[in-house]
């Protein structure tokens, strides 16, 4: 390992934008290894690589973040790895403690599915975290048949905010570096959090809860990275996403291991239509309530009143 350390370090040296690196060149061989871009043998080193396997390993990882594709250290790739992202491999190779994320198709067999959140972060309210990953389920059961609730006995998803080394030989590595990781529905599903990000919701600072819990439970579903930089699955976490939803890519893919959506919740049938006296529906007091609220759309896009207190 050291050999080839110094052999790329040289070659590098010559091949590299020459500018203020960020990211060593050991750095990049252990970054490109922990995602699945170089083989590592049966005790996590990476051996007897060649220059042009390095390069490669570079291209995907280029590919892969959808920044120019270099073959080089640049200034770019060094700043594509410092950034916060998601602990699950780009690429999956088929040996030692991979294993388990090597799997080409992993799908759940049932429509219906519940989810338990069995430790919560410190620093938001549970009911916050509990109406956000919620949120974060129904992004994806919007555009598919499947169904996610919360449950307090044993679920099919477990969702956990944990720290450092917790036990499943995937150890988080303090703030920034990995977010989150998840398993493939054939390993179980669970979506582990690291606890010492600052998680946030409806603000600009921290790491943004939904953006990165609607990313996981792609996994969570089967999914893996994609190369759409404009995809909920892309690995890279993005600070300017506010405006977090399925993107094109996220859809298809979806929708190709579990069918489009087929089935539609009928609206309910708003009480004040039938209730409220026909001359003055603004009469009661309840015509602020959310009664009525369907999956698809607030009840209160259809009621007079707010309609007249808006204008
Ligand atoms: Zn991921
Ligand atoms: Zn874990």
């Amino acid at each position: 390992m050291k050999n080839i350390v110094v052999f790329l370090y040289l070659y590098m040296c010559c091949k590299n934008d020459g500018g203020v690196r960020g990211v060593s060149d050991e750095e990049s061989l252990n970054y490109l290894r922990k995602y699945g871009y170089l083989e590592a043998n049966s005790m996590g080193e990476t051996s007897q690589i060649s220059v042009s396997t390095y390069e490669r390993s570079l291209r995907d990882f280029q590919r892969m973040v959808g920044i120019p594709v270099t073959s080089i250290l640049d200034r770019n790739t060094q700043h594509a790895m410092k950034r916060p992202r998601c602990g699950v491999k780009d690429k999956m190779v088929s040996h030692g403690g991979l294993r388990r994320y090597a799997v080409q198709r992993s799908t759940w067999s049932i429509e219906n599915l519940t989810f338990k959140i069995w430790r919560y972060p410190t620093g938001l309210t549970q009911d916050s975290v509990d109406k956000t990953i919620q949120k974060a389920f129904d992004l994806w059961s919007e555009y598919t048949d499947l169904t996610f609730k919360p449950t307090p006995s044993k679920a099919n998803i477990d969702i956990a905010f944990l720290r450092n080394d917790h036990e499943d030989g995937y150890p988080f590595d303090g703030r920034e570096g990995q977010l989150a990781h998840t398993f493939l529905p054939e390993y179980g599903g669970a979506i582990h959090f690291d606890i010492s990000e600052d998680w946030t919701i409806d603000s600009r600072d921290g790491k943004n809860l939904l953006q990165v819990a609607a990313h996981e439970i792609g996994h969570a579903l089967g999914l893996l990275h994609s190369e759409k930089c404009n995809s909920i699955m892309t690995p890279l976490y993005n600070d300017n996403l506010f405006d977090v939803k399925l993107y094109p890519d996220d859809i298809q893919r979806i929708q190709n291991l579990y069918g489009p959506k087929t089935k539609r919740s009928q609206p309910p049938i708003f009480p004040w239509f039938l209730n409220l006296p026909s001359e003055n529906p603004c009469i009661s007091k309840l015509h602020r309530t959310h009664f009525g609220f369907s999956n698809e759309i607030p009840a209160f896009y259809f009621n007079p009143c707010i309609l007249k207190d808006l204008n």
